[in-house]
């Protein structure tokens, strides 16, 4: 359980009161006043009440009597009281300690059933484990004793270096701002598996000066994948798994800026299947689907890391290649088209279907200086690849001069 004491809110302060000698020489010191005032009054006292002879040696002989009883009654109220006091301070702590087992049993309640794991660590180099609560089984796969004994998320490998100083920056952050961290990272659980997790939480600093960090970690996982899955949507086409025509558009005024900025070249590959509308009609749509994805495949591994291709609708692809002039570009489109006449794609029902793709190439500077312009050059270098029999590629023409027509 957590090591940090509860606060003790509506219980009163303990009160030790004075210490066993104190109390002792106090009530020696009430026994011995009263024991002094009865010696040096009390023969007064029956001398003046008691006259005659007779009735002051009875007197005499009674005053024994009174005085042990007098000095037994002032020890009794002394010890009495000072017991007294005892039960009543014993009873206390009874009930503070009673409060405090409760404040640690509601504790512990609330981080067991926290969803994922409550920490606090020191902060030190690898952020040594203070406190670990039970979800941390659920969360990491390693029982809450394990983990305090391997010291600190990283060193047991839960969290990569790298994660571990952003991580760190951020907490230590919180304690000069006062204020909190909040951290997603991936954690590397016991069974080897991957998972996203939410680490909220603030630095504190201790009476001694000594700064620690409390907070709960969450698996986030499905709410990260549904994310992704979200990004996926946005960015990608369903049907081949490329670009889809918004992304690519982005990447190719992405990488246009680029081109601009150092000077480079680069190609743009527009692609038309030819006779499409047969397929479709020979073998049905599903069957014009199914090819499609395949040729999408087809183009998407025929091409270097750094070049991106989408799907700009239909059976149209577009190729981006960064820093890459004519005849690189004019090689590719080359080596795409007979990627796809080579690779007949296998239906279900066995039968096999062959397609073959008209490509327009356009280069940056050489015929367009934006993305519409170039867009629009090799989309007519593609109609002129359909023109000159299709199955083929065709390079966008130079951009004209503009000339002053003498009057
Ligand atoms: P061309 O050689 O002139 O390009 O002839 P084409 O038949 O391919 O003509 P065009 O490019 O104009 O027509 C594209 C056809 O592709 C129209 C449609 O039937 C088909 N098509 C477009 N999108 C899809 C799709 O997502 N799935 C399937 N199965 N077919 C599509
Ligand atoms: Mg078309
Ligand atoms: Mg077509």
């Amino acid at each position: 359980m957590n090591q940090g004491t509860p606060k003790d809110s509506g219980s009163e302060p303990l009160e030790l009161g004075r210490s066993p000698l104190g109390r002792a020489l106090w009530a020696a010191a009430v026994y011995f006043v009263v024991g002094l005032a009865w010696i040096e009054f009390s023969d007064q006292l029956a001398e003046a009440w008691f006259p005659d002879a007779r009735s002051l040696s009875e007197a005499q002989t009674w005053k024994g009597f009174l005085f042990v009883g007098l000095t037994g009654l002032t020890l009794f109220i002394v010890v009495y009281r000072q017991l007294n006091k005892d039960r009543l301070l014993l009873l206390m702590q009874v009930r503070q300690r009673k409060l405090m087992r409760q404040h640690e049993r509601q504790l512990t309640i609330l981080l067991n059933n926290l969803p994922g794991m409550a920490f606090r660590f020191r902060n030190d180099y690898p952020g040594s484990f203070i406190f670990i609560s039970d979800g941390c089984e659920e969360l990491t796969g390693y029982s809450a004793e394990e983990l305090m004994n391997k010291g600190s998320l990283s060193e047991a490998g839960l969290i990569d270096e790298e994660c571990r100083l952003a991580v760190a920056r951020e907490a230590v952050d919180s304690i000069r701002q006062q204020g909190f961290f909040s951290s997603e990272f991936p954690l590397t659980r016991k069974d080897g598996r991957q998972i996203w997790v939410w680490a909220r939480g603030s630095g504190l600093t201790e009476d001694d000066g000594s700064e620690f960090f409390e907070g709960i970690v969450l698996d986030v996982s499905k709410r990260k994948a549904l994310e992704q899955e979200l990004e996926e949507l946005a960015t990608k086409d369903s049907l081949t798994g490329l670009l889809n025509r918004r992304e690519l558009s982005r990447v190719l005024a992405e990488e246009l800026e680029r081109a601009h900025r150092y000077h480079r070249s680069l190609a743009v590959l527009w692609i038309d299947f030819d006779h499409f509308k047969k397929v479709n009609d020979s073998f049905g749509h599903a069957a014009g689907d199914q090819v499609l994805s395949t040729a999408g495949w087809v183009l998407g591994s025929s091409v270097r890391a750094v070049d991106s291709v989408g799907r700009f609708g239909g059976e149209e692809f577009v190729v981006v290649l960064p820093e890459m002039g004519q005849p690189e570009a004019l090689e590719t489109a080359e080596r795409l088209r007979q990627a796809v006449r080579h690779k007949p794609v296998i239906l279900p029902s066995g039968e096999c279907v062959s397609v073959t793709a008209s490509i327009g190439v356009a280069v940056y500077p050489v015929h367009g200086s934006n993305a519409d312009e170039l867009s629009a050059e090799a989309d007519k270098a593609m109609y002129r690849a359909k023109m000159q029999g299709r199955d083929c590629v065709a390079i966008a023409q130079p951009a004209q001069p503009i000339h002053n027509e003498a009057t």
